[in-house]
């Protein structure tokens, strides 16, 4: 049973830490998309108006467990108090001297946001010792510690394992809706069920194939993933993104999804570029041609094509169920962003349950000028959705007694 705030008693004057995952994208310091600062409010507000003293922790992309500016959440800070129509300090460290004094002068209803997580190397530490170290000097800011970051709870991480085991702890309000939405997508999920993989962390994701094939009746296949198929094929895929080392894993999932009748469903064709930018020359390859561009073996595929995107969306369209992690292409350039604005459409078009889940994604379908409500439910979680819909165990879930 997961432990929710209701069960940590009354909380006014109490100083709570909250766990949010506030890892937006940021462009020269401006924040792209403020999805996942929206998706904490709902937990933040309820704390302050029940009178805590609210701490709230987080992560900013990937610095190397020391501080380093372009990754300050300064800019977060002052997103989350427009949001919140209330003054929020920002601590410029976040277990020294700092955090401790704008943690002290906190009021009742008041709220604070720490510098960076990651600017400490306990954080991510492989060492359960070093992250339950840097934990008990987070645990010191708090009295009670809500945990609310669901795109990281698939993580082995100080603040989401090691503090929980110190403080009195509960899930917060985003954890326990993105819960609810997952629960349906694994118990019994209405067919046809449909799977949409892209993005570009292949690697983290083909693993996931291998659990999501005997649950699914099709898995589309796009994104920067689509090319380790495609060359598992004999495609030949210039520059693009290749997994090499996975091809044979690749074509293992190819016999295994035959055997289960299961359909993986990959681009007929691509746009392939001249380079990786934005005003990149371009053409539509079939796949089997996608060096037959006046860029050769140079040309790298940035996109889907248009007769893929048709397909793709044909196929969601008519599913009952569908889950969608990683955009298409690489939406950030207007020209390579046709194949997610198709699918993202296609998804908005669904007569049940459609799913958005990841960072990207959820940031991709809000460019593109999707709203949230068009979707059945946008998850702030890639990986730790994926690995949900995979049945792992998600330590950051198992530490707050989810089972
Ligand atoms: P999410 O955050 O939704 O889980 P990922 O982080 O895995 O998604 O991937 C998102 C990124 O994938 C985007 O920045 C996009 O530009 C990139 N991408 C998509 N298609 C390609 C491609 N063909 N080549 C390179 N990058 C790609
Ligand atoms: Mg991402």
């Amino acid at each position: 049973m997961l432990t929710t705030i209701d069960s940590l008693g009354s909380l006014s004057g109490r100083r709570v830490i909250v766990r949010c995952d506030l890892n937006v994208p940021l462009s020269d310091g401006v924040i792209t998309d403020d999805g996942r600062i929206r998706a904490a409010l709902g937990t933040l507000n309820e704390l302050i108006h029940a009178g805590a003293r609210v701490v709230v922790i987080s992560h900013l992309g990937r610095p190397a467990g020391v501080p380093d500016t372009q990754f300050s959440l300064a800019p977060v800070a002052q997103r989350l108090s427009e949001l919140l129509g209330k003054p929020v300090v920002f601590a410029s460290d976040t277990v020294g001297t700092a955090a401790a004094s704008a943690v002290a002068n906190l009021g009742d209803g008041d709220i604070a946001l720490l510098e960076n997580l990651r600017f400490n190397a306990g954080e991510t530490s492989k060492s359960k010792d070093e992250r339950a170290g840097f934990a008990k000097r987070l645990a010191e800011l708090g009295d009670s510690f809500v945990s609310d970051g669901f795109g990281v709870v698939h993580r082995d991480q100080a603040s989401v394992v090691e503090l929980a085991e110190i403080l009195p702890h509960a899930a917060g309000r985003l954890i326990e809706s993105e819960l609810q939405i997952l629960e349906q997508l694994t118990t019994k999920p209405e067919k046809p069920y449909t799977v949409v993989l892209g993005g570009s962390k292949v690697s983290d994701k083909l693993g996931v194939i291998e659990h999501l094939l005997p649950q699914v009746d099709s898995l589309l296949i796009g994104g920067g993933m689509m090319f380790t198929f495609l060359a598992a094929q004999g495609n030949a895929v210039g520059a693009s993104l290749l997994e090499a080392d996975q091809l044979d894993v690749v074509r293992g999932y190819l016999d295994e999804a035959e055997r289960l009748g299961v359909q993986i469903v990959l681009p007929t064709d691509v746009v392939v570029a001249s380079g990786f930018a934005a005003d990149a020359q371009h053409d539509v390859k079939s796949v089997e041609s996608m060096e037959d561009t006046p860029w050769g073996s140079t040309g790298i595929g940035l996109d889907i094509g248009p007769a893929t995107s048709a397909n793709f969306a044909s196929i969601i369209e008519k599913s009952r169920t569908v889950f969608w992690n990683g955009p298409m292409g690489v939406f950030e350039f207007p020209t390579f962003a046709n194949g997610t604005r198709a699918i993202a459409e296609a998804l908005t078009r669904v007569d049940g349950l459609s799913v958005v889940g990841g960072g990207d994604s959820a940031a991709a379908v809000r460019t593109l000028g999707f709203s949230d409500s068009s979707f059945g439910h946008i998850s702030t979680g890639g990986g730790a959705s994926l690995e949900f819909l995979e049945g792992k165990r998600l330590p950051g879930l198992e530490v707050l007694g989810w089972q």
